[in-house]
Formats: C-alpha cells, structure tokens, sequence
C-alpha cells in the first residue's frame, strides 16, 4: 500500500511536470484526482490495512494526495489560468500621476537664433528669409564679386552646377529684398549657409544672420550704435568692442569687430590667443557699386550691412571650444542649454 502511493506520486507528479496543453490539465485531474480517480480508489482501499499500520498510511496517503493538488493548482495557475489571473490582479489605479515623456528642448543654436532675431526686431528691423540653394547673381555677382574676383577664393562653395549654388552667406537676401523694394529698409536674413570646410571651428554647414539698413545719410556711426546695442544684449552691457579695418567686396569700408573677451575680460588667453580679443562679426557700408547693381542711387541712398555666425556666438557664450559638439546629436551635451 505504501510503495503503491509513492509509485502513484511520483508517476503523477512527473505526468504533471510534462504537461504542456490546457486541455490535458483537465484530463490528469479527472484521471489522478477526481471522485474516481486513481488517489480516491487507493484511499477506498485503505479498509485492507491492519489497523495498527492504518493511522501511518492514512496520514501518509493524505499527504500524497495534498502534495499533489498543490502541484496540480500550481501548474493550473500558471497554464491555464495565467492570462486570467494576472488581468485579476492588475487593478488600474486612477489616482496614479501619469508617466512622464522625456522633454524635448530648443537646440543651442536656435536658442541663440532665436535671441539674435529678437534683439534686432526690437531695434525695428524686419525678419526675412531666402533659398538655401542659390544662383550665383545673388550670391556673388550682385554683391560686386564677379566671376574670377579673388573674393571668391575666400568662399569655399558648393557648386551645383556652374551657376547655382548653396549659398556661401545670407547676404543675398539683400540683394534680393533691394530688388523688390524701395528705401528705407531694414532687415535682418537668418539662415543656414554651406561652405566646404570642416574642423574645429568650421562645419561645412552653418548658421548666419545678415543685416543691413538701408536710407539716407546712413553712417559709420549708425552702425556702431546698433552693433553697440545688439553686443551689449546678447553678451554683457559692459563688453567693449572695437572695429578693425577689413575687406568685403560688398561694403566699403569694411570692418571687423571684435569684443572684448569673455572668458578673461580682455587680460589674454589661451581662447583669445593672449590679445583680449574676439572677432564676432564682420561689418561695413554697403559698396556703391551694389546700389548701382540693384538700381538704387548711391548719391540719394547709403546703408550698412553686417553678418555674423551663430555658432560663434553660442561658443563665445557658452564657452564650447569644438564646434562639432552642437552637431553631434549627442543628448547630454545638448540638454545642458
Ligand atoms: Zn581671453
């Protein structure tokens, strides 16, 4: 009788552990457990003991056939009822706050954008905005750089055919709203510009405001004044700059200003190259010569037209040394802005 429960255990407990359909749970049920399954016959037969031996194989046939159950509920729980009774249990609680989704942000450099445009919006100038791909007219000829000007040279362009091209500048805007429209004008050109050059401090794609005013008896003096101002907001109203002569075809003079520099103040070092300055931007009065293009009268008109590089800007005032670090998309350098 007692070899006869452990074989049946054991039989059963290793029928149960290669069950693998639902179904068949149903069928060893029936077959070990049920009113006249194998368990119950046995117990039935426990008349035939002695009854000294009856108490110690009643207990033992009870704990056989517990064990059993137990391992037969457990598989049923995770078979066929596991669907079931994990949707039981997932009881949606309401009052849970909802799950976060990370944020996104402004890039650096459209923050920065962003801040140039509104400065210069509040000194009354207007937002415009040309094609990326441009025609050689507006972007070189027009703005007094024929073909074979060594001007060009400083200009490393991407060609698209011989007479089109990705602009090298937002300067053509220029041209282009000159075009259309009477003095005066002033205006602002925000976009990206293209020149084959890549290292530290150059992408072949960058980002450039250019802008210009356009009236009578515009001087020098107008354009240090507005320049002035726009330094003084997006860097420190106590920045000092300063205007070195320079060269552009399309202005005349031509100026390069710098600002004092912002990592040490104008003492020297090592970003300022030990001269306490930075060029941030080149500037000048627009060439006669572009009036004369456009069909202004430069005895009647005169204007000032400056452009700067945002990126320059964003590494000036966030201290960033590599330029490639704003366009490598990598998230832990970006979401520190
Ligand atoms: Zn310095």
């Amino acid at each position: 009788m007692e070899e006869e429960l452990l074989r049946l255990k054991s039989e059963a407990l290793a029928k149960l552990a290669s069950i693998s359909q639902v179904g068949e749970l149903e069928d060893f049920r029936v077959k070990y457990l049920g009113r006249k399954g194998l368990f119950t016959g046995l117990m039935r037969s426990l008349g035939t003991v002695s009854t000294e031996d009856r108490p110690r194989v009643g207990k033992l046939a009870n704990d056989v056939k517990q064990e059993v159950e137990s391992e037969f509920l457990i598989r049923q729980g995770s078979k066929e009822g596991s669907g079931q009774a994990l949707q039981q249990k997932v009881v949606t609680d309401l009052s849970l706050p909802g799950r976060a989704l990370p944020l996104g942000r402004l890039h650096p450099v459209t923050q920065i954008m962003e801040e140039v445009c509104a400065i210069f919006e509040g000194l009354g100038f207007e937002v415009a905005e040309g094609p990326d791909v441009e025609v050689d007219f507006y972007n070189f000829e027009a703005l007094n750089i024929p073909k074979h000007h060594p001007a060009r040279d400083m200009h490393d362009t991407f060609y698209v055919s011989d007479s089109v091209l990705l602009r090298t500048h937002t300067s053509p805007m220029q041209v282009r709203a000159m075009e259309k429209r009477q003095p005066p004008l002033r205006m602002i050109a925000p976009g990206k510009v293209y020149r084959c050059d890549s290292d530290i401090t150059h992408t072949p794609m960058f980002h450039q405001v250019e802008g210009f005013l356009v009236d009578r008896k515009v001087s020098f003096a107008d354009l240090k004044g507005i320049l002035s101002i726009f330094i003084a907001r997006i860097f420190d109203e106590h920045t000092s700059i300063r205007f070195r002569p320079s060269y552009f075809p399309f202005t005349e003079p031509s100026a390069e200003v710098d600002i004092a520099c912002v990592m040490c103040g104008g003492k020297g070092c090592r970003v300022c190259k030990q001269t306490g300055w930075l060029e941030i931007l080149g500037a000048g009065l627009i060439d006669p010569e572009v009036f004369k293009k456009i069909g202004y009268d430069p005895e009647e008109y005169s204007g000032f037209a400056f452009g700067l590089g945002i990126e320059r800007i964003a590494m000036l005032k966030y201290g960033i040394n590599d330029i490639r670090l704003y366009y490598e998309n990598d998230l832990r350098f970006l979401s520190q802005f």
